[in-house]
């Protein structure tokens, strides 16, 4: 049987570990959602790189990026994305927007909490799929 001490020490070594969407999903950081429903939340990007650019964020921090999911994540992901379909018809985007993952620090993921970008409202097309956030 751990120690409280010990089991102190752990929470905080844990929240130490938060990333920013940890924290915000656990309110430690005041932030108003678009939408949130038990699974997500749906914020604005604080550095937008479209005129619309809001981030799905899902609410369980045992997922740093897409590709650490499992078979235990798969109604999660599939919900979040029936998020973003919705969030898109709220934010009148549904004709057009992209949603991207950034999966590892080479591609572009700065925080180690699964997120969805959708951007929208500028034009975007196949060849400046690479570009996305130029
Ligand atoms: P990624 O590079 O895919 O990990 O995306 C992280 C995104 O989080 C970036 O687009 C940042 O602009 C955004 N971001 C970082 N901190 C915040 C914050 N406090 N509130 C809203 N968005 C944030």
């Amino acid at each position: 049987m751990p120690s409280v001490y010990a089991i102190i020490k752990l929470v905080e070594l844990m929240t130490e570990n938060k990333t920013i969407f940890g924290k915000m999903v656990d309110g430690e950081i005041p932030t108003t959602p678009l939408y949130e429903d038990e699974h997500c939340i749906v914020i604005n990007d604080i550095s937008p790189q479209a005129p619309t650019h809001v981030l799905i964020i899902p609410k369980v921090k045992d997922l740093p990026r897409l590709s650490d999911a499992n078979e235990s994540h798969q109604a999660l992901l599939g919900h979040l994305l029936l998020v973003a379909g919705r969030i898109s018809m709220q934010l009148g985007v549904s004709d057009a927007f992209r949603l991207i993952v950034n999966n590892g620090k080479d591609a572009g993921q700065t925080v180690f909490h699964l997120h969805l970008h959708i951007l929208a409202g500028k034009s975007f097309n196949e060849g400046a799929l690479s570009n996305a956030f130029e």
